[in-house]
Protein backbone atom coordinates (compact mmCIF):
# COMPACT_ATOMS: atom_id res chain seq x y z
CA UNK A 1 0.00 0.00 0.00
CA UNK A 2 1.00 3.32 -1.14
CA UNK A 3 1.14 6.36 1.42
CA UNK A 4 -0.68 9.14 1.01
CA UNK A 5 2.23 11.53 0.36
CA UNK A 6 3.70 8.40 -1.78
CA UNK A 7 0.72 8.81 -4.37
CA UNK A 8 0.72 12.63 -4.42
CA UNK A 9 4.42 12.27 -5.22
CA UNK A 10 3.22 9.19 -7.82
CA UNK A 11 1.84 12.53 -9.51
CA UNK A 12 4.06 15.25 -9.37
CA UNK A 13 2.19 16.59 -6.40
CA UNK A 14 4.13 18.48 -3.65
CA UNK A 15 3.37 16.09 -0.31
CA UNK A 16 2.38 19.54 1.50
CA UNK A 17 0.67 18.80 4.85
CA UNK A 18 -2.71 20.22 3.67
CA UNK A 19 -2.51 18.59 0.43
CA UNK A 20 -2.16 15.07 2.45
CA UNK A 21 -4.56 17.14 4.74
CA UNK A 22 -7.64 17.28 2.06
CA UNK A 23 -6.89 13.81 0.17
CA UNK A 24 -6.61 11.99 3.29
CA UNK A 25 -10.07 13.49 4.26
CA UNK A 26 -11.85 11.91 0.96
CA UNK A 27 -10.21 8.81 1.47
CA UNK A 28 -11.77 8.76 4.72
CA UNK A 29 -15.17 10.27 4.15
CA UNK A 30 -17.34 8.57 1.21
CA UNK A 31 -19.91 10.93 1.62
CA UNK A 32 -18.95 12.93 -1.79
CA UNK A 33 -18.39 16.25 0.89
CA UNK A 34 -18.04 19.74 -1.47
CA UNK A 35 -14.71 22.09 -0.66
CA UNK A 36 -16.68 24.08 1.91
CA UNK A 37 -17.52 20.60 3.94
CA UNK A 38 -13.96 19.70 3.51
CA UNK A 39 -12.39 23.07 4.56
CA UNK A 40 -15.49 23.31 7.51
CA UNK A 41 -14.05 19.80 8.69
CA UNK A 42 -10.05 20.98 8.57
CA UNK A 43 -10.05 24.48 9.53
CA UNK A 44 -9.44 23.77 13.13
CA UNK A 45 -6.47 21.69 12.67
CA UNK A 46 -4.74 23.15 9.80
CA UNK A 47 -5.85 27.26 10.81
CA UNK A 48 -3.49 28.67 7.95
CA UNK A 49 -6.06 26.45 5.13
CA UNK A 50 -8.16 28.55 3.28
CA UNK A 51 -11.06 27.71 1.24
CA UNK A 52 -9.37 28.52 -1.73
CA UNK A 53 -6.82 26.37 -0.85
CA UNK A 54 -9.06 23.76 -0.75
CA UNK A 55 -10.52 24.91 -4.30
CA UNK A 56 -7.16 24.39 -5.61
CA UNK A 57 -6.03 21.14 -3.75
CA UNK A 58 -8.98 19.00 -5.23
CA UNK A 59 -8.66 21.00 -8.52
CA UNK A 60 -5.51 19.74 -8.89
CA UNK A 61 -6.31 16.15 -7.25
CA UNK A 62 -8.79 15.73 -10.09
CA UNK A 63 -6.61 16.96 -12.70
CA UNK A 64 -4.27 13.89 -11.83
CA UNK A 65 -7.07 11.41 -11.80
CA UNK A 66 -6.62 10.89 -7.70
CA UNK A 67 -10.26 12.03 -7.05
CA UNK A 68 -13.35 12.15 -8.89
CA UNK A 69 -15.37 15.18 -9.39
CA UNK A 70 -19.06 15.12 -9.41
CA UNK A 71 -22.19 17.09 -10.43
CA UNK A 72 -25.64 16.51 -8.56
CA UNK A 73 -26.91 19.32 -9.56
CA UNK A 74 -25.55 22.02 -6.72
CA UNK A 75 -23.91 25.25 -6.90
CA UNK A 76 -20.62 23.35 -6.14
CA UNK A 77 -19.19 20.02 -7.39
CA UNK A 78 -18.92 17.05 -4.80
CA UNK A 79 -15.43 15.01 -4.49
CA UNK A 80 -15.14 11.45 -4.40
CA UNK A 81 -11.36 9.66 -3.34
CA UNK A 82 -13.17 6.27 -5.10
CA UNK A 83 -11.92 6.55 -8.72
CA UNK A 84 -12.69 2.68 -9.40
CA UNK A 85 -15.81 2.73 -11.99
CA UNK A 86 -19.35 3.01 -9.70
CA UNK A 87 -22.44 4.43 -10.00
CA UNK A 88 -23.78 7.39 -7.96
CA UNK A 89 -26.83 7.02 -6.38
CA UNK A 90 -27.78 11.05 -5.55
CA UNK A 91 -31.06 11.88 -3.70
CA UNK A 92 -32.53 14.90 -5.47
CA UNK A 93 -33.41 16.79 -2.37
CA UNK A 94 -31.17 16.72 0.10
CA UNK A 95 -27.88 15.74 -2.12
CA UNK A 96 -27.01 12.82 -0.14
CA UNK A 97 -24.54 10.68 -2.65
CA UNK A 98 -24.05 6.86 -2.55
CA UNK A 99 -21.95 4.72 -4.40
CA UNK A 100 -22.89 1.90 -5.84
CA UNK A 101 -20.47 -1.10 -7.11
CA UNK A 102 -21.54 -1.03 -10.88
CA UNK A 103 -22.87 -4.01 -12.00
CA UNK A 104 -24.64 -3.50 -14.57
CA UNK A 105 -23.11 -4.73 -17.76
CA UNK A 106 -21.40 -1.97 -19.68
CA UNK A 107 -18.93 -4.01 -21.48
CA UNK A 108 -21.69 -4.57 -23.86
CA UNK A 109 -22.82 -1.12 -24.31
CA UNK A 110 -18.93 -0.14 -24.51
CA UNK A 111 -18.56 -2.14 -27.58
CA UNK A 112 -21.68 -1.21 -29.43
CA UNK A 113 -20.80 2.43 -28.84
CA UNK A 114 -16.96 1.75 -30.48
CA UNK A 115 -18.33 0.40 -33.27
CA UNK A 116 -21.13 2.76 -33.73
CA UNK A 117 -19.45 6.13 -33.36
CA UNK A 118 -15.61 5.33 -33.63
CA UNK A 119 -14.89 6.06 -30.13
CA UNK A 120 -12.49 5.26 -27.64
CA UNK A 121 -14.63 4.50 -24.27
CA UNK A 122 -12.73 4.98 -21.71
CA UNK A 123 -14.78 6.29 -18.54
CA UNK A 124 -18.79 5.61 -17.74
CA UNK A 125 -20.39 7.78 -15.23
CA UNK A 126 -23.95 6.44 -13.86
CA UNK A 127 -26.14 8.41 -12.33
CA UNK A 128 -29.43 6.92 -10.11
CA UNK A 129 -31.69 10.12 -9.07
CA UNK A 130 -34.14 9.50 -6.84
CA UNK A 131 -36.20 10.54 -3.48
CA UNK A 132 -34.62 9.37 0.17
CA UNK A 133 -36.70 7.76 2.62
CA UNK A 134 -35.68 11.08 4.50
CA UNK A 135 -37.29 13.46 2.06
CA UNK A 136 -39.93 11.59 1.55
CA UNK A 137 -41.42 11.59 5.33
CA UNK A 138 -40.85 15.67 5.34
CA UNK A 139 -42.71 15.84 2.15
CA UNK A 140 -46.08 13.81 3.46
ZN1 LIG B 1 -32.95 13.08 0.78
ZN1 LIG C 1 -18.55 7.79 -5.36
Amino acid sequence: MKTIAEKLNSKNLKATPQRIAIYDYLIQNRNHPNAETIYAALKTEYPAMSLATVYKTVASLRDVGLVQEINVGEDSFRYDAFTDDHAHVICRHCHKVYDYEQNVDVAQSVREIESRFDVAVDACKMFFYGTCTECAKKKA
